[in-house]
């Protein structure tokens, strides 16, 4: 498998926990590597363009809010088969559902504020990557 890109939001749910190393702890345990991180307070806009897919669904604003609530960490993660394995370390999206050991089930507080986001395909992982990031932020 070659290595690959994805994207990755440490959410503020874990920064305001100041658990920024140990969800990076996790991450790199797994065979990621952060080639890119800054703390960023995200903006309305720039919540509901991310989250834009997720526009229709019941927890979109509630969602927006949320993301802008507090500081967030956007990532870069480098890797073999980053996307899935960056999705296998987060675990499920309940963390009431995620599988013992992953970030979620150590982190989450609840199905909203659960801790990571993860891009879910690589063609994602690198619209997400652009929207936050220039080329020269990124160093492998
Ligand atoms: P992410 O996209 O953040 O990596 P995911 O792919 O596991 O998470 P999605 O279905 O894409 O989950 O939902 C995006 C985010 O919206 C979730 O991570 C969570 O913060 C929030 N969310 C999802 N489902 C619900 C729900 N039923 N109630 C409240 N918030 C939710
Ligand atoms: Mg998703």
């Amino acid at each position: 498998m070659a290595i690959e890109r994805t994207f990755s939001i440490i959410k503020p749910d874990a920064t305001r926990r100041n658990l920024t190393g140990k969800v990076n702890a996790v991450l790199e345990g797994a065979g990621l590597r952060v080639v890119a991180q800054k703390r960023i307070l995200m903006t309305q806009a720039q919540a509901e363009a991310f989250y834009g897919v997720h526009r229709e669904r019941g927890f979109f604003r509630d969602l927006v809010t949320f993301m802008t609530s507090g500081p967030v960490v956007v990532q870069v993660l480098e890797g073999e088969n980053a996307v899935a394995r960056n999705r296998e370390v987060m675990g499920a999206t309940d963390p009431s559902k995620a599988a013992p050991g992953t970030i979620r089930a150590q982190f989450a507080e609840n199905i909203e504020a659960n801790s990571v986001h993860g891009s879910d395909s690589a063609e994602n992982a690198a619209t997400e990557i652009a929207f936050f990031f220039s080329g020269i932020e990124i160093v492998g």
